[in-house]
């Protein structure tokens, strides 16, 4: 890969902030000591692209992204393992689907190679924020925010693109354990045409009451359903879904409404690779519901970046609850979640060229 080499000025913070304790790591509350800014401004294109303190932002209140939620963001994860080599995955596929949630949006289009340039710089001033117990992870939210001050209705005419980074801790603290899943009926998600392929704002506004229903029932997560039937399923939280059912394995097709994960995508590819049976198509629950009458339903699980892999082991669809595996994580679900998190972290041969490693990167580039 070539990276651009335009200039990133670097402002550099005279106060660092005490790193935490990767042991009692949340998801998200924690920032590191800088970011990474560019503005646009319509006529002018992106610029002044820069790395500087992290700090709060002040903005005019009139500002489009307050009032119609003009925004779009990514999400990924930089890793450092035992050998001291800081990676991560296919972050250029995040840079490209920030491009297509923004073109969803009526965004402008950045500039992949140098918005991958100035997180690569940016990682590097704060490589020592990355957590490196096992499981940990550096989480990367790259996102873009309308800044004109206008209360029409219309595409701002300039914009603000940020990253900001935050050290993770394990998502399984405790071992993987199944989770238990409502399927969601009187709710949706998305529908076709609307803007369930990016990842804007305002879908995961909109999902949180059907959310909070659900853990109010004891359910963390909801599987969504597609919005004219609500029969087809859709996918799962902010993750995708997939099925083993008779050893086929399943995932919903793209379909115009469901985002489409770099999770998913990966996962897809290894199981090609692996000469597995796999297939995108449409699936109901009627036909989930008998292939488990059937004792059919081998495994489910849900996939992206947050998780790598969440195995489902209860389905709850209008009170037919669906205990999957016997609430255990199934074999094939254990496979891929020890292969995609070994390609990760450097333990597992990369056989895609999946993986950027930071060092080598920079050195390449300078
Ligand atoms: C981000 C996201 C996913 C998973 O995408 P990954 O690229 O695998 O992290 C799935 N569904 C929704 C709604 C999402 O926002």
């Amino acid at each position: 890969m070539t990276m651009t080499t335009l200039p990133i000025q670097v402002q550099l913070t005279e106060t660092k902030k005490p790193k935490p304790d990767s042991e009692t790591l949340e998801f998200g509350r924690v920032f590191t000591d800088h970011m990474f800014i560019a503005d646009y401004t319509e006529g002018q294109g992106w610029h002044d692209h820069r790395i500087v303190p992290y700090a709060p932002l002040s903005l005019d209140p009139a500002s489009i992204i307050f009032h119609y939620g003009q925004t779009v963001f990514e999400g990924l994860k930089a890793y450092s393992s035992e050998d001291g080599v800081i990676r991560l995955f296919r972050p250029e596929e995040n840079m490209k689907r920030m491009n297509l949630s923004s073109d969803r949006l009526c965004m402008p289009q950045i500039d992949e190679e140098l918005a991958l340039s100035g997180l690569l710089q940016l990682i590097e001033i704060d490589k020592d924020w990355i957590p490196n117990a096992e499981g940990t992870s550096l989480y990367i939210r790259p996102f873009i925010i309308s800044t004109e001050k206008f209360l029409g209705v219309a595409p701002s005419r300039s914009y603000r693109f940020m990253i900001i980074l935050s050290p993770v801790g394990s998502y399984y603290k405790e071992g993987i354990h199944p989770i238990k899943i409502k399927v969601e009926s009187d709710y949706v998600r998305a529908v076709s045409g609307g803007t369930g392929t990016a990842k804007t704002a305002g879908n995961y506004a909109s999902a949180l009451k059907a959310q909070q229903v659900a853990d109010a029932q004891g359910y963390s997560q909801v599987l969504w359903l597609d919005g004219v039937e609500r029969k087809y399923v859709e996918e799962v939280g902010s993750m995708n879904i997939f099925f083993k059912i008779n050893g086929e394995i399943i995932t919903p097709a793209v379909n115009g409404s469901i985002l489409e994960g770099i999770t998913r995508k990966s996962i897809l590819e290894l199981l090609r690779h692996w000469e597995f049976p796999v297939t995108e198509r449409k699936v109901s629950m009627d036909e989930i519901s008998s292939a488990y009458e059937n004792g059919q339903l081998e495994e489910i699980f849900g996939t992206g970046t947050a998780a790598v892999i969440s195995p489902v082991g209860e389905l709850n669809w209008k009170g037919e609850k669906m205990v999957v595996n016997n609430m255990e994580i199934g074999a094939l679900s254990k496979k891929i979640y020890d292969t995609l998190t070994g390609i990760q972290t450097g333990k597992v041969k990369d056989p895609f060229d999946w993986v950027i490693e930071l060092n080598q990167n920079l050195v390449k580039q300078l």
